[in-house]
């Protein structure tokens, strides 16, 4: 199967200029640990509730730029599911913004779309 089988489309993203409480906000209602972050609708980095909790516990709620990570590896909607799981074990993540070929955001992968793939039996 190929990534855009398997991902979330759709998926909302949080611009730059926002701030880190509005991206916490977002997380919580659609319940989701990882967030996208774009610039001029493109993506610029990611921010996960990792990235809150640290801000949090180092008591400095700055801006999302601040916390996000921005060298944020990605994959295509047109990659193998399996190179994709395996680019995410070997980053040590467990989700990757899915995105086309002018760095818009078309969906996001996680670790639990693959697991939900063998427990279907693929
Ligand atoms: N590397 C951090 C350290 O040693 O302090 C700890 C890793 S933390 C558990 C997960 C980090 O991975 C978060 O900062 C998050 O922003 C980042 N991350 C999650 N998905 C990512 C992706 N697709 N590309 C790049 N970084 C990602």
């Amino acid at each position: 199967p190929l990534v855009k089988d398997v991902m979330s489309g759709n998926i909302e993203t949080v611009d730059v200029t926002k701030s880190v409480v509005d991206a916490a906000k977002i997380m919580r209602k659609n319940e989701r640990n990882h967030l996208p972050v774009v610039a001029d609708k493109k993506l610029a980095g990611i921010i996960t509730s990792w990235d809150i909790s640290k801000a949090v516990s180092e008591n400095h709620l700055g801006t999302i730029e601040a916390c996000m990570t921005k060298n944020v590896v990605t994959c295509g909607p047109n990659d193998l599911v399996d190179t994709a799981a395996k680019k995410m074990a070997e980053n040590h993540i467990s989700a990757m913004p899915v995105i086309d070929e002018n760095r818009n955001v078309v969906g996001l992968i996680t670790s639990e779309h693959i697991s939900q793939l063998f427990s279907r039996g693929r």
